[in-house]
């Protein structure tokens, strides 16, 4: 007897609740198939991620730790940084050196460091430069407790962005870049077609947002774009200091 109470009772409470439901089933019926929005191609090939500092499969190592032979002195000449210890450095009058070959848009890592033993001040101490493409220059100085003009510190976009924290070691430690870089456009005539763009981590932080280049980096002036090849190469600055570089590769985008 109470079971059919029951059984009665929920045959009540479901003919009630019929029409609220029947509303739900129909808006169900109605709504887009979720499998309408679901992208199966293309399918992004596989890239096997270094472990630790090691790079990707696809990257194009720079710098191995053993020897310069990807690099040259802008002089064409053989490089004159000095090999040692799986990293290189800036010694006496070395100059400015290039890659051999040249790139477009890209991902860089790079990993630099400025001498332990800290001399000078401002500019003068642990000065250096990633120039992308020869040109665009991502500061390379020991900006550890040492005041300098905002946008000429590590990290800046020289004299064209201040970077969004100063995220500095200290001299001697060894810091890395992450430079993810979309080189501009020239027209046939010369003209700029599309600026460039450049992001920055430095040690792991954002520091450069997507900021569009103004052009060349100059140290006087207003930097303006001069026309150049699609592929460049990069370059590392000489600038007096004996700073050091190591495990450097780069991935074509
Ligand atoms: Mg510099």
């Amino acid at each position: 007897m109470t079971i059919t109470r029951t059984l009665a009772r929920s045959a009540i409470i479901g003919v009630a609740l019929l029409p609220l439901l029947v509303p739900e089933a129909r808006a169900q019926q109605t709504r887009p198939d979720p499998k309408a929005t679901e992208q199966w191609e293309p399918v992004p090939p596989v890239v096997t991620p270094g472990i630790g500092a090691a790079p990707p499969a696809d990257a194009i190592v720079l710098f191995d730790g053993k020897d310069l032979s990807q690099w040259q002195g802008v002089d064409g000449k053989p490089s004159r940084w000095k090999v040692e210890d799986g990293a290189f450095t800036a010694v006496g009058g070395a100059g400015d050196i290039r890659t051999t070959r040249g790139f477009g848009d890209i991902q860089l890592h790079i990993e630099w460091r400025t001498p332990a033993k800290v001399e000078g001040n401002g500019q003068d101490r642990g000065n250096s430069g990633v120039y992308l493409q020869g040109r665009y220059e991502v500061q390379v100085l020991d900006s550890y407790e040492n005041p300098t003009y905002s946008n000429g510190q590590a990290a800046s976009i020289y004299k064209q962005y201040v970077p969004l924290v100063n995220a500095s070691r200290k001299p001697g430690e060894w810091q890395s870049y992450d430079i993810v870089f979309r080189a501009p456009r020239f027209d046939d005539d010369g003209t700029l077609r599309a600026p460039g763009y450049v992001t920055v981590l430095h040690n792991g932080v954002l520091v450069q947002d997507h900021v569009e280049l103004k052009g060349s980096t100059v140290y006087t002036g207003l930097p303006k774009y001069e026309p150049h090849g699609i592929r460049e190469p990069l370059l590392l600055q000489y600038h007096g200091n004996p700073v050091s570089y190591r495990n450097i590769w780069i991935r074509e985008l």
